[in-house]
């Protein structure tokens, strides 16, 4: 056992020299130098124990994947690795004083089993969920069965989360474990991925340990089952769900399942178990609209700042990141993410548009999916350069000169009189203020009613545009 341990220690050290020759002093600097050593290895999962959410989000989304990736070259199996704060091993420490003698060692098993084994993450919780039109049915539900739930009150099952990626499924489905486990640290609770459970299930097959099986999966009290589409091609791991969903039911056991898809898209792979979820309670969550993005964006900012980020982001640059990604959730967070690493490596101290621009540009190009909108802006913006020989790029540049800004003022007065675009999206697009836009626009709209050329040039761009739609 010691043996192992000492082995384990070693191979963090050799990830960390090879992390450090892929990334830069300072990125390795930054991020892993103050994790020289594991904080402890338990179960086969390393836990590495970093200063604040920001650096453990920066490992978890950017370097884990490229992490686990080498442990497993060097030690030739899966190493599982867990991200943890300060707070975190108060929090186990804490519970475990409150706890009467006599218990404490069981109940810290259990503790340990709950938070670590079956991978709930605390900082998925009820408080830093935001809430608004898209997800206020599907919240309070989650709330209302954890309070049922954790009095053994079991009166909605399952509970049966769905919608699409990035949403907040797996937030709100980790909450309720969450939840449950802060009022009754020893209830046992199992968030599982569908995929980890078609594994599980095809290894104890494998290694004939039904036995093993059943106690993980029976012997608890709320089961969490994330990404249930995963599970369509796989027929006999839907039956052996469907006799763990039963079994649970039976005794009372709250389940929650989330899905991307609604009940009906699956009806036909999984039958059985769609007429089980339909007696239980089907929530929906969609995309948030504008105003609940930006709220969203807020909150994750002030997340950031109690964990000593401050960073001044201006008022047009939220309304920027929100109109851009916002797709979901996730792309939302992702963009936030990334300016504010930007934002740290360049040492700014507040965002303007234009560092939010340039920090953001390999995000916005990648993204295949750009609205009609913006392919609508790239058209107008495209055929006006050619019409006056210059750069796309000049268009939106900040040269005066007049065989610039004439284009300029053109592209902006076509695009408004051709698909109404706000003055403030079109200052996204210029990066220009709102103002200057609206005074490009009257100038056109005055000059055309002179200037019989200009007008027949418009005339031009505007067939060309329609033609080639
Ligand atoms: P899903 O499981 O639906 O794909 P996740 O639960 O993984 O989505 O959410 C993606 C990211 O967005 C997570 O980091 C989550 O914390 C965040 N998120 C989603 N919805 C919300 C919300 N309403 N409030 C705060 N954060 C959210
Ligand atoms: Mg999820």
């Amino acid at each position: 056992m010691k043996e192992t341990k000492t082995l384990n220690k070693d191979i963090w050290k050799i990830i960390l020299k090879k992390l450090s020759l892929i990334y830069s002093d300072r990125v390795f600097k930054e991020t892993f130098s103050n994790i020289n050593s594991p904080y402890k290895i338990e179960n086969g999962i390393f836990f590495l124990l970093v200063e604040n959410e920001f650096i453990k989000n920066k490992i978890i989304n950017i370097y884990l994947e490229q992490i686990e990736e080498i442990a497993e070259r060097i030690s030739q199996e899966k190493i599982f690795f867990k991200i943890i704060l300060p707070e975190e091993i108060q929090k186990e420490r804490k519970e475990e004083f409150f706890l009467p003698e006599e218990i404490q060692k069981e109940v810290k098993k259990e503790i340990f089993d709950n938070y670590y084994q079956f991978h709930l993450e605390s900082n998925y919780n009820f408080e830093n969920f935001v809430v608004g039109n898209s997800n206020i049915f599907a919240f309070k539900m989650a709330k209302k069965i954890s309070e049922e739930a954790e009095i053994e009150k079991v009166k909605t099952n399952p509970l049966y989360i769905f919608g699409s990626v990035g949403l907040g499924k797996t937030h709100l489905m980790q909450s309720i474990g969450n939840y449950i486990l802060k009022k009754k640290p020893y209830k046992r609770i199992l968030y599982i991925k569908a995929d980890s459970f078609i594994e599980d299930f095809a290894n104890q097959l494998r290694k004939e340990k039904m036995e093993d099986f059943n106690k993980k999966y029976r012997n608890i009290d709320v089961l969490l089952f994330d990404d249930i589409q995963i599970m369509v091609e796989a027929k006999r791991t839907q039956m052996e769900f469907f006799k763990l969903f039963d079994y649970l039911n039976l005794n009372k056991k709250q389940i929650v399942i989330t899905s991307d898809k609604s009940v009906s898209e699956l009806n036909n792979i999984m039958e059985r178990l769609t007429n089980r979820f339909k007696a239980g309670l089907i929530v929906d969550i969609t995309k948030p609209d504008k105003k609940h993005l930006l709220e969203i964006l807020k909150r994750k900012i002030c997340e950031y700042e109690k964990q000593n980020f401050h960073i001044k982001i201006k008022k047009e640059v939220l309304d920027f990141i929100s109109s851009h990604f916002n797709k979901n959730v996730r792309e939302i967070e992702g963009a936030l993410f990334r300016l504010l690493n930007y934002s740290q490596i360049y040492g700014f101290s507040k965002i303007n548009l234009q560092n939010a621009i340039d920090s953001l540009k390999p995000l916005l190009k990648i993204d295949r999916n750009i609205s009609l909108e913006e392919k609508i802006i790239e058209k107008i913006k495209n055929t006006i350069s050619n019409v006056y020989n210059i750069n796309n790029r000049d268009l939106i540049s900040k040269k005066k000169h007049y065989k610039y800004s004439l284009p300029r003022h053109v592209a902006i007065y076509i695009m408004k009189i051709t698909n109404d675009f706000s003055y403030k999206q079109m200052s996204f697009v210029f990066r220009r203020t709102y103002s200057s836009i609206l005074k490009s626009f009257k100038k056109i709209e005055r000059k055309i009613k002179e200037d019989i050329e200009l007008k027949k040039v418009i005339e031009f761009i505007l067939k060309k545009i329609n033609n080639e739609k």
